[in-house]
């Protein structure tokens, strides 16, 4: 299955030379150098990110929103069972990882996020243990259409390994169609906050229908598997886990459902590996930072609490976690080429009808359109921490600024630094 380099001193040389172009890039001022390094050695050998693994079969972890919060857990919950390489940059691509398993040659597991449009080429080339299938939505940054990419998790749940299990969201009709080629599934209860996308069967093309969060089609019978793994609890910030082998109490520093949902797929991919289930849940209770994304950034008197928002599933979980914890809400929009707001205007803005949403940003007049058109009151504040100042505040300190890409990038930058 795995298609080791057939030609060892072509692969060193293509690492060499990968190493080569990374500080050459580094050197030039050009970041961190982490795709240069590895798509240069990816163009001088192919096989190499099979190299790379090393015979390591990793925990493959993919879908369109949720994947680098997942990896970082699965990489904690997979600890107990020895050293954890991982790719917890973001850094997604074939590149990307072969530049993180190279850097890393000696951890005997791996816990690796894998943009979706890559999965195949990175299952055929690492032979992987599990693989973590999280949603499917529409994404407009790449240009890929939601139909192509499901068509190639078919191609790439096919080519799984016998012994593979694909941990697969039962809540997302369209991942689990994509997932009936894999010759090991499990269930997990991974929600869904945004079903528009999954309106139709992707089998027979039959609106589905909706009972709570069990689905089926009329058309070709399809429905929502009994899943194996499911949030059973929450009192106060601890979340339950109920699972074959019983229930196991986590903890999570990640906001909202995101939490507990990537702590089961988490624990369910430890428990892939025979990894103990307790010291998993444990190790995945002590992070305390996923690549920084939920930690609250001080401003002023407040904290703010950064989400980066890509696709309507995005927004409306972010919608919904302001309501659900009742936080205010700042909305900051910056330019991104033609695609600035259009994952904004199918989102539900309408669930903030009553409040007053301060809107920051280059392309804050486009964001206060959709706001306009959901019938919700908006006003500009040009400086982001005189936004984040002006919502009145509703018990905690705390406020959601809810960011399209360039704007999260700009204010995590600028309220780091402090000079938002
Ligand atoms: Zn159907």
């Amino acid at each position: 299955m795995s298609q080791r380099s057939r030609d060892p001193l072509r692969a060193t040389l293509a690492l060499a030379g990968g190493r080569g172009a990374a500080a050459l890039s580094q050197a030039l001022g050009r970041g961190s150098g982490t795709m240069i390094g590895g798509r240069v050695a990816l163009r001088m050998d192919p096989h190499v990110l099979a190299t790379v693994a090393g015979g390591r079969r990793p925990v493959l972890v993919t879908g369109t929103n949720g994947k680098s919060t997942v990896t970082a857990l699965a990489a904690a919950a997979l600890s107990p069972g020895g050293a954890v390489v991982t790719n917890a940059t973001g850094a997604n691509m074939p590149d990307g990882i072969v530049t993180a398993l190279a850097a890393d040659r000696t951890s005997p597991l791996a816990a690796i996020e894998v943009d979706e449009v890559y999965l195949r080429a990175v299952v055929e080339a690492t032979a992987p243990r599990a693989v973590v299938a999280l949603n499917a939505f529409r994404e407009y940054t790449r240009g890929v259409s939601l139909a192509a990419t499901l068509a190639h998790w078919r191609q790439a749940a096919a080519r799984l390994p016998a012994d593979c299990v694909a941990l697969v969201n039962v809540d997302d009709p369209l991942v689990v169609w994509a997932f009936e080629p894999a010759p090991r599934v499990v269930g997990v209860a991974g929600g869904l906050g945004w079903r528009e996308d999954a309106a139709l069967c992707p089998a027979c093309g039959a609106p589905h229908e909706w009972s709570g969060v069990a689905w089926s089609c009329p058309g070709c019978g399809r429905a929502r598997p009994e899943p194996q793994w499911r949030i059973a609890a929450d009192a106060a910030d601890r979340w339950a886990i109920e699972h074959p082998r019983g229930v196991t109490p986590v903890t999570v520093a990640v906001p909202g459902r995101t939490g507990p949902v990537a702590a089961a797929f988490a624990l369910a991919a430890a428990d892939a590996l025979g990894i103990d289930l307790t010291r998993a849940a444990e190790a995945i209770s002590a992070v305390v930072d996923v690549d920084g994304r939920y930690v609250p950034f001080p401003v002023g008197d407040r904290r703010a609490r950064l989400l980066m928002l890509k696709n309507p599933a995005g927004w409306t979980e972010a919608l919904d976690l302001a309501i659900a914890e009742r936080l205010p809400l700042v909305l900051a929009v910056d330019p991104f080429g033609p695609k600035d707001t259009t994952t904004m205007w199918e989102a539900p803005f309408d669930r903030l009808a009553g409040r007053v949403v301060p809107v920051t940003g280059g392309r804050a007049a486009d964001a206060l359109a959709v706001l306009d058109a959901a019938g919700v009151a908006g006003r500009e504040v040009a400086d982001p921490a005189r936004a984040v100042a002006a919502v009145e505040l509703t018990g905690s300190d705390e406020v959601v600024v809810a960011c399209n890409y360039p704007a999260f990038r700009r204010l995590s930058r600028q309220f780091r630094a402090g000079t938002a």
